[in-house]
């Protein structure tokens, strides 16, 4: 649909949402960069059957992607520890959930199959327009897990990371970028979903298993299964 048609369609029905939330049941995973976030969404896959959608991974293989008009953009946006422009993410993520759920759409196995599907969408929203957009026009989160520890512990986890990660924006510098905007542009993310009682809050100093007792806990609870 050309997008003046979809802009003009939003005016009237703000709320319609690509994909109904009582099918597909998301949970955003926030936390400082190197929380350990992929980590432990690694596990939730295993236990849970869940897709994982990192927005960061989405937008490295964008970048790397042969043809792609937003190659460049997302490269010195990453480099920079900034946010790249909302629409280019939220179009990857909202591909990408499409093409899961009808890749998953005849196997009916925990909580998949006829249009319904359970997914972690990681490192996202990371700016507050991110989150509005996300739970009005694609689909409604049900909550946020949110990892939590030092800035000391995730220095120390991405310069040992970025000995082998390949990553451009593994470095000091990039990483005090990210630091920053981690601090001014996503924790009001936290914050508006902590006043909606959508945050479940977990320590990720300790081990990976340890954090991932507690991360598994809660999302069990909140699956009722
Ligand atoms: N990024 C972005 N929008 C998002 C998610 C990520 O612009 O919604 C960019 C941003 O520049 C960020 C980088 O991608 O610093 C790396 O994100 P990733 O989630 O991979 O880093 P992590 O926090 O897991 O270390
Ligand atoms: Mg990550």
């Amino acid at each position: 649909m050309p997008a003046i048609i979809d802009k003009i369609k939003r005016l009237f029905h703000p709320h319609s949402e690509v994909f109904d939330h009582d099918k597909v049941f998301v949970i955003f995973v926030l936390g400082g960069p190197g929380a350990g976030k992929g980590t432990q969404c690694a596990k939730l896959v295993q236990e849970f059957g869940f897709s994982h959608l990192s927005a960061g991974d989405l937008l490295r293989a964008e970048q790397n992607r042969e043809g792609s008009q937003y190659g460049e953009l997302i490269r010195q946006n990453i480099r920079e520890g900034k946010i790249v422009p909302s629409e280019v993410t939220v179009g990857l993520l909202r591909n990408a959930i499409a093409a899961e759920l009808e890749k998953r759409k005849e196997n009916t196995e925990q909580g998949w199959g006829d249009g319904k599907g359970r997914f972690l969408v990681d490192g996202f929203p990371r700016q507050m327009d991110q989150a509005h957009i996300f739970d009005e026009q694609v689909c409604e989160s049900k909550f946020v897990l949110f990892f939590v520890t030092s800035e000391e512990v995730l220095l120390q986890r991405l310069l040992e990371r970025g000995k082998t990660s390949g990553r451009e924006d593994d470095n000091e510098e990039s990483i005090k970028k990210r630091f920053k905007t981690f601090v001014e542009t996503s924790m009001p993310v936290v914050e508006y979903y902590k006043k909606h009682d959508k945050v479940i809050e977990i320590d990720a100093t300790k081990s990976i298993d340890d954090v991932y007792t507690h991360t598994s806990a809660a999302v069990r609870e909140r699956l009722s299964i």
